[in-house]
């Protein structure tokens, strides 16, 4: 689905990115962990085309996508603050980007009834953003980024600002939603309980190289080096 090939970003002497090479498959949920400002928002910002890489090939299902601004790329972000309208309502902020993108009314309403079903906020269609819990204000975000049915979806801490039990509540919930819409997950977490617990493969960042990448229990029971064991919370 998507293929990172030598991916290199400076800022100034800082080096983000270490050409990094990386493969998701298709429908896979990928967990990218690391400390803060090893790359992982860089990593995310450039799939999306918020930020160009200095180096490196980014294709999308065999595609170059470099070239594309966000939104003409096949690939939706979630941000670790929501960022949602603060003054459109909960069916506007979803509507959005289909309305953008020249999506027909009927269809838009359709979309968006289905997407707001799926995360159970159905009936919350006309509320505003200062009206919901942080919950479903992270749940709005969401549906906001599935309701374009990108092929990829990459999301930035989208659960961080959630109390430990919702936390996990929604963590699978994510996860029965990626795997109802068959769409590639990338996502960054802090919690590598949650990463073991929901993700395929997970992917360990370090200094803005790739230190591990593999299926939890791998990671777990084979860290490569200390800073993955340290990662993972497993004894090496
Ligand atoms: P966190 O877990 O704290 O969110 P991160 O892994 O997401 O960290 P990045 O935000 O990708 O880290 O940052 C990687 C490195 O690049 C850091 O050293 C950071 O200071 C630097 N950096 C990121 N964005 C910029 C920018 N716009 N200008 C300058 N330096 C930046
Ligand atoms: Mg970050």
């Amino acid at each position: 689905l998507l293929r990172l090939a030598g991916v290199t970003k400076r800022f100034g002497a800082t080096l983000a990115l270490d050409a990094l090479s990386l493969d998701v498959a298709p429908g896979e949920f990928l967990a990218l962990l690391g400390g803060s400002g090893s790359g992982k928002s860089t990593l995310l910002r450039i799939i999306a085309g918020f930020e160009a890489a200095d180096a490196g090939r980014l294709l999308l299902q065999g595609r170059d996508i470099a070239p594309l601004p966000p939104h003409a790329r096949p690939v939706s972000m979630v941000f670790q603050s929501y960022a949602l309208f603060p003054h459109l309502s909960v069916f506007d902020n979803v509507a959005y980007g289909l309305r953008r993108d020249g999506v027909a009314k009927p269809e838009i309403a359709q979309r968006v009834a289905e997407a707001l079903a799926m995360v159970g906020l159905t009936g919350f269609e006309g509320r505003r953003p200062a009206q919901l819990s942080g919950g479903q204000r992270q749940r709005v975000a969401l549906v906001r980024s599935l309701v374009k049915r990108p092929p990829l979806l990459l999301l930035d801490e989208p659960l961080g600002a959630l109390d430990a039990s919702l936390r996990e509540r929604t963590g699978f919930e994510l996860r029965a939603l990626q795997r109802a819409t068959g769409a590639g997950f990338v996502m960054v977490t802090h919690d590598q309980a949650e990463a073991l617990a929901l993700a395929d493969r997970v992917a360990v960042l370090e200094r803005g190289r790739l230190a591990q990448i593999g299926p939890p229990r791998a990671l777990y029971d084979r860290p490569a080096t200390r800073y993955v064991a340290e990662f993972l919370g497993a004894a090496n």
